[in-house]
């Protein structure tokens, strides 16, 4: 059967599926304090029309899913999705973007599931009362729970940190001393301008050459090859266990090497996040 491959000649062979928009937490620069205007239930994909997307989509070519939301874990009867999607023998990889707030309980299970290799927890301070303004819910214990459980678990951790001026910036290399003695991978996230309601004035422009000189002022670091299309460009320490990655999700440097499409919790799809 034909490959899914763009007029850019990118070879499509990742996936990201929005398994719903609603959230459980309301992070300043996602979502406004009132949420968003959510669709309604019955516009959104059913599992088992997600499972035969991704079905069709595994036979032209793409053998990684990650899964994402709004927050996945907030969908009910989410864990039995991901038992279902792992019956599909074409998926080499199923990874998920999570907040951590309703995650601790089903670890083991995750474990259990061997196509479920990568979580991404997204944390963006270390700091409860920040950690409580920056999402707008008090969740810090249970996120940072999370934390510890999936760091001793068999799955690999990334933490994904959003890098917002006047808030998280002096929290960098907190993050970054982390990998001391962790194997994890610590990925700082360049802050879209994506909220839409001019909620957040930015007094400056955290790009990822500003983060890297922030962590170089601290830390050596070494560039680490990734594959091609990494969305973050990674860094290594000596004598640290994990790694260290910085993801210009805004200055997009990194759209040559793209090859995944994006599907909405309503069935639409992007190729673009932009
Ligand atoms: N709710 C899950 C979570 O927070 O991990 C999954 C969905 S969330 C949209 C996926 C990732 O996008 C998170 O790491 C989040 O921090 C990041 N993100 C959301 N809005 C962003 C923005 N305006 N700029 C940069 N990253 C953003
Ligand atoms: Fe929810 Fe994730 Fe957006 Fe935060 S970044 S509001 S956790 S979807």
């Amino acid at each position: 059967m034909s490959k899914l491959v763009d007029n850019f000649g990118r070879q499509i062979s990742y996936v990201r599926l929005a398994v719903t928009d609603r959230c459980n937490l309301r992070c300043q620069y996602c979502m406004p304090a009132q949420g968003i205007d959510i669709v309604p239930r019955k516009e959104l994909l059913t599992y088992k029309e997600m499972y035969r997307i991704i079905r069709v989509l595994t036979e032209l070519g793409v053998n990684k899913v990650r899964l994402t939301g709004g927050e996945p874990f907030a969908r009910k009867d989410f864990m039995s999705f991901l038992e279902m999607l792992s019956y599909n023998d074409l998926l080499d990889a199923i990874n998920i973007t999570t907040n951590g707030a309703l995650v601790s309980k089903h670890i083991q299970t995750l474990e259990k599931l061997k196509k479920i290799k990568n979580i991404n927890l997204s944390i963006d301070s270390l700091h409860a009362d920040k950690f409580a303004k920056i999402t707008r819910r008090d969740v810090f214990p249970e996120v940072y729970k999370t934390f510890e459980l999936l760091e001793k678990s068999s799955l690999n951790l990334k933490l994904n940190v959003v890098v917002q001026s006047g808030f998280n910036t002096n929290e960098i290399n907190d993050f970054v001393a982390l990998t001391k003695n962790k194997n994890i991978a610590v990925r700082f996230i360049e802050e879209m301008p994506f909220n839409g309601k001019g909620q957040r004035d930015t007094e400056e422009n955290w790009s990822y050459t500003k983060i890297l000189d922030e962590i170089k002022s601290k830390y050596d670091v070494k560039t680490v090859l990734s594959e091609k299309s990494s969305t973050s460009r990674n860094f290594s320490i000596e004598n640290h266990q994990g790694t260290v990655g910085i993801i210009p999700a805004f200055t997009r440097t990194i759209c040559n090497d793209c090859n995944r499409i994006r599907i909405t919790s309503t069935g639409t799809f992007k190729n673009c996040l932009f």
